[in-house]
């Protein structure tokens, strides 16, 4: 059987896992990036594309500030820039006592550097004149925007490879020892791998695989559901998304600059990691357009012509588990993005490749600790049809 070495093994190659093989490479680690199916497959492959700041848990600002900054840098690093359009992010309200709460989340995203523009309903129309009267507030992120997800992460897979990673595509993990210093890691496909450091990136199979190394985390899988319509001409420049308690009505909408509308939100639906899909639950697309509609009341015109749904992992607390395992030495965890992790991507391959060859990160990454589940997990179920929480911060 062949056997394969490395500084670094990365399990998943999702825009996490292959935009840290990416970084390692740059920091002059060898890398091997072991894939089950093609780089960018799955959610990174998959989601609207939203490359948001606004409406994170304030926190996790500074890593999505460092992911915002490498967005723009995309060209210089990768040779492409994955259609990353900074046109900014308009989050709108329909109800007066939600205005308040847009408010405080101006306020506590400005230490972080964050500036939100607050707009009056009649403010915003004056400035975004298709938005509809049901829109009664909202607040501007110019910085913000949108990327193509089908070209974000094999980007970074295809910049690794050219740096040096080793890309295993069609190549699953089976099985992941700690033999002395050394991981050995088994997959089916392509023989064994040994290294030091292994990175599990594994998005909503993320874990499955911690727990092998004693480390539960209350992870459900779940399928946000997506759509497109016809092409009209190109009027919507910023993505549009509603902030709302009522999980229904939490859409989001941009529109590519071919005309297409690309939008999401409301209920997800259920998702099966074990058949590697996420089904299109038909109901939740017709709870989708009238609330869409309600946002942009042109859109009523347009027919949607596909929609699709993804698959991701969602934990407990709406944020993500990033950085070492409380257990194991050299091995360490990026999974589990609650609908978030697109626009993190790109700043979480560099704060784990920071990590990697340095033991420690310029990016404050501690509120993601895998330890913060240490004796507190009851029992949760794989899959379901809604799993909304209401008030959160996940959700694109
Ligand atoms: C429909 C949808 C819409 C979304 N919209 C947005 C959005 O607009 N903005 C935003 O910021 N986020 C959004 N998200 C979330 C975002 O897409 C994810 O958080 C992010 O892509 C997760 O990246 P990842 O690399 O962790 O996971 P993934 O992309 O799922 O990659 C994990 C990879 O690991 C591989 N893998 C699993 N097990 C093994 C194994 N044993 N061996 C080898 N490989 C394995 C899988 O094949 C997969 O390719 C959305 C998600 C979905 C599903």
């Amino acid at each position: 059987m062949t056997e394969r070495a490395a500084d670094v093994v990365v399990v998943g190659g999702g825009l996490m896992g292959a935009a840290t093989a990416f970084f390692l490479r740059r920091r002059g680690r060898s890398v091997i990036l072991l894939e089950r199916g093609l780089i960018g497959q799955q959610a990174s492959g998959v989601n609207f594309g939203n490359v948001r700041r606004q409406g994170r848990f304030p926190p996790q600002l500074p890593l999505a500030n460092r992911s915002r900054d490498i967005w723009g840098r995309l060209p210089e690093l990768l040779g492409e820039d994955a259609e990353f359009l900074p046109s900014g992010h308009v989050r709108v309200c329909f109800r007066r006592e939600e205005v308040g709460e847009l408010e405080a989340h101006a306020r506590d995203a400005l230490p972080y550097g964050l500036e939100l523009e607050l707009l009056s309903g009649n403010m915003l129309r004056a400035r975004f004149p298709y938005l509809g009267p049901a829109a009664v507030a909202g607040s501007f992120s110019p910085l913000d925007g949108h990327a193509n997800p089908r070209l974000a992460a094999p980007a970074f897979g295809r910049a690794a490879a050219r740096a040096g990673a080793v890309v295993c595509e069609n190549t699953e993990v089976l099985a992941i020892e700690k033999a002395g210093d050394d991981f050995v890691i088994e997959t089916r496909e392509s023989g064994r791998f040994r290294a030091p450091v292994v990175q599990i990136s594994a998005g909503a199979w993320g874990g499955a695989l911690a727990e092998r190394f004693g480390e539960k985390v209350p992870l459900v899988v779940r399928g946000p559901q997506m759509g497109v319509t016809e092409p009209m001409p190109y009027a919507l420049e910023p993505v549009i998304g509603v902030y709302s308690a009522v999980p229904e009505e939490g859409v989001y909408l941009r529109q590519v600059k071919r005309g297409n509308i690309v939008y999401g939100g409301g209920l997800r639906g259920p998702a099966y990691p074990d058949l590697r899909r996420a089904y299109v639950d038909p109901a939740n697309l017709l709870r989708q357009l009238p609330h869409i509609a309600r946002v942009v009341p042109a859109l009523r015109a347009l027919r949607v012509i596909r929609s699709w749904s993804g698959i991701e992992g969602y934990i407990d607390d709406d944020i993500p588990v990033i950085g070492p395992s409380a257990k194991v030495a050299g091995l360490f965890y990026a999974f589990g993005f609650c609908g978030h992790g697109f626009q993190l991507g790109p700043g979480v391959g560099d704060v784990m490749a920071e990590l990697i060859a340095t033991g420690r990160t310029s990016t404050p990454i501690e509120p993601f600790r895998i330890g913060r589940f240490a004796g507190t997990y009851a029992c949760y179920e794989n899959r379901g049809s809604s799993g909304n929480r209401v008030g959160g911060f996940g959700g694109s």
